[in-house]
């Protein structure tokens, strides 16, 4: 089951967007639970918009780790679409759908030695345990027929090819001392076009 809030009006330092947020109810053994999604587009949207899908990584985007890519990727992702046109889709699902708690789990154990994948498998996670069902929802509410999806995530692209027609726009972030293991590993193990 999916909610849907009103619109709003969001000025950003990259450009003016609408805000809108799709509360959706999941069930996790027997529980439910609510994940509260957010859509941000630009006013004017063209026949073939710019799509980021940008799972939440609160340590990433927010507190600017080093650890990973996201943050660098959310706000190059944010650039584009304010000046090409398009949406960004913000998923709730954090630490590849674990959770924060789990995430900073999986982070004490990578200080002992492990990779990003490892890690979620030794506290019994699949190494993504993300779910993309919420964005054919969100395609289909904003009519949306075809997409160039800012990705290098193939996982990504065999998701969303069986829901629109899409092309690919690669999206680079510099590497760092700190994430260049991540990300080759996100190239080697996970298949990323980097
Ligand atoms: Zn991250």
């Amino acid at each position: 089951m999916v909610e849907i809030s009103k619109q709003a009006n969001l000025p950003t330092q990259f450009g003016d967007f609408m805000i809108q947020s799709f509360r959706e109810k999941k069930l996790f053994k027997g529980e439910s639970y609510l994940l509260e999604h957010l859509v941000l587009r630009t006013i004017e949207i063209p026949e073939n918009p710019l799509v980021r899908v940008h799972s939440e990584c609160l340590t990433g985007d927010v507190f600017s780790s080093l650890k990973c890519d996201c943050g660098g990727e959310l706000q190059m992702a944010l650039k584009r679409i304010a000046k090409e046109r398009g949406f960004l889709i913000y998923l709730r699902q954090e630490g590849r759908g674990i959770g924060l708690f789990n995430k900073v789990n999986a982070y004490a154990l990578q200080d002992s030695g492990l990779d990003t994948i490892e890690a979620n498998l030794a506290l019994g996670f699949q190494e993504d345990e993300r779910d993309y069902e919420i964005v054919r929802f969100i395609f289909d509410y904003y009519r949306l027929s075809q997409i160039r999806l800012l990705t290098n995530n193939p996982a990504k692209i065999c998701a969303f090819k069986s829901m629109i027609k899409l092309t690919r726009e690669p999206i680079i972030v510099e590497c760092n001392a700190h994430n260049a293991h991540y990300l080759e590993v996100k190239k080697t193990k996970m298949g990323h076009l980097l």
